[in-house]
């Protein structure tokens, strides 16, 4: 009998995984899941959600997924050759690191004769498939998307697997100390039921929904997306045409458009994707770096960009009309650069994913894709009192300010002596910081 390896990595799931059907086409499978040093830098909410969604995967492969620890180009082919493997098919990973990693492997792989089958991506289409007419990369996300909606797939049915059983090869699963199963569906089957539960009552009101973080108005799959206990193409066969449905849609196009842009342009995970605003004045002196301490912290004062860093800090996951509220005021009312910002988010959140995050940061910091312009700048007051009306959301994450009524509660520095002693003042006046932000940005536009 022919032996593969399925080299699991952003695909833990059974169903609709092309990666597992084309190892299974191929031979019995044995199921192998390679624990990278790097790992060490991802956060510790991420690595406890993605062991305990491995252990979720392995109980539903009967316990035969394979743990080996090691640089995956050194693991792969000893692993091959000590289970006598003639392929390796995986998912490809389009991350900088990913594509240099996934390289290395298959040239060692090579070596020994042994194929490695790239058979799926963690995208509905893949990077790199959506180009112009003159087949230059698109750059705004509108006629990205419209081009986007001509390319996606049909579904397939899954062919029957045949796992090989070489759990004796395995290492332990580590110990997680983690709340993770307590706070978030983990595996395929507890993920579906979310899905499940949240469109039927949410999904058609998704539009008006997706902006207040007090309610459950967005699918919080972002996780499972990331690790690809379910993929898109199976989410988008379920989504019809009304306009909440539509949204849901555009949303999943923005995670491939971020991907298509890495892809294109790696460079831009860490510099300016617009490199006119390498010249945008920013601070990075030790007043700066206190000031981005006392951010990290969740003490600006200011009660929304509290609220969602302590949100992440203790969940790993933050609403996207706050993750959009933060970044802002990082960048325009502190004025330090928007990569600070993108490291803190990816050593905390769940669905730490380096494409939309750091794009996510450009756009808001307003050196990105089609970007909210610099000079549109976030009030974090109106944008608290306009998405969190009822104050309820700040009232979950700071608990020195539940006490407060509503008017007062979203800028309680108005209230002078009788503000709550034990929440901090505003760090600094978003009016002058605005101000500040608009003067610096002179020397980008020259206006
Ligand atoms: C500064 C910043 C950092 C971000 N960092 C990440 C990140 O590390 N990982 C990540 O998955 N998303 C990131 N996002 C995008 C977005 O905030 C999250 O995908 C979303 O909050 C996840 O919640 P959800 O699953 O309930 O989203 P839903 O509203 O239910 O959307 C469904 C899915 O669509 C995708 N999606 C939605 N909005 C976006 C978006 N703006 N960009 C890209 N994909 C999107 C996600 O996969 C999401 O799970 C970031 C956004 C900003 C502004």
């Amino acid at each position: 009998m022919t032996i593969t390896i399925w080299w699991i990595r952003r695909d833990m799931r059974l169903e609709d995984n092309r990666a597992l059907q084309s190892a299974a086409a191929a031979g019995s499978v044995v199921p192998l899941f390679v624990i990278d040093p790097t790992f060490a830098s991802a956060s510790d909410a991420r690595r406890a959600y993605m062991f305990a969604t491995l252990r979720s995967l392995n109980e539903a492969t009967g316990g035969v997924v394979v743990l080996r620890s090691g640089k995956p180009d050194e693991v792969l082919p000893a692993f091959a050759a000590l289970v006598g493997a003639s392929s390796v098919h995986m998912a490809a990973d389009f991350s900088p690191y990913g594509r240099k990693r996934d390289e290395k492997v298959r040239v060692a792989l090579e070596q020994s004769r042994i194929e490695l089958v790239s058979a799926d991506t963690p995208y509905a289409v893949r990077p790199g498939t959506v180009v112009k007419d003159d087949g230059t990369p698109l750059k705004v996300f509108t006629p990205f998307y419209k081009r986007w909606l001509g390319f996606l797939p049909e579904q397939i049915a899954d062919a029957k697997v045949r796992f090989e059983d070489r759990r004796e090869l395995s290492e332990g699963f580590p110990d997680i100390d983690s709340d993770v199963h307590a706070r978030w569906p983990i595996g395929e089957d507890a993920v579906w039921a979310r899905w499940t539960q949240w469109s039927a009552s949410q999904l058609q009101g998704y539009n008006d929904n997706r902006n207040i973080p007090s309610i459950d108005g967005t699918s919080q799959l972002s996780a499972p997306l990331r690790f690809g206990v379910l993929h898109p193409r199976q989410l988008l066969q379920h989504l019809g045409s009304s306009e909440g449905e539509d949204h849901f849609r555009r949303e999943l196009a923005w995670r491939e458009f971020y991907a298509d842009v890495l892809f294109h342009q790696p460079e831009t995970t860490w510099v300016n994707l617009q490199t006119k605003m390498n010249v945008l004045p920013v601070d990075t002196d030790a007043a700066a770096k206190a000031r981005f301490a006392q951010f990290c912290e969740g003490n600006t004062g200011y009660p929304i960009v509290d609220a969602g860093i302590r949100q992440m800090l203790q969940t790993g996951w933050m609403h996207n009309r706050v993750r959009m509220i933060v970044a802002s005021f990082l960048v325009k009312d502190l004025h330090v650069p928007w990569q600070w910002g993108a490291k803190f988010f990816m050593d905390h959140l769940i669905d730490g994913d380096i494409a939309s995050n750091n794009h996510g940061w450009q756009w808001t910091a307003g050196t990105g894709t089609d970007a909210a312009p610099f000079f549109r700048v976030f009030n974090p007051t109106s944008q608290s009192e306009k998405f969190d009306p009822t104050g309820e959301y700040l009232r979950q994450w700071i608990p020195e300010i539940a006490d407060l009524d509503n008017s007062a509660i979203h800028a309680p520095w108005e209230l002078g002596l009788l503000a709550p002693p034990a929440y901090p003042a505003p760090m600094v006046d978003h009016a002058n910081e605005r101000l500040e932000a608009l003067s610096r940005y002179k020397s980008v536009s020259g206006k």
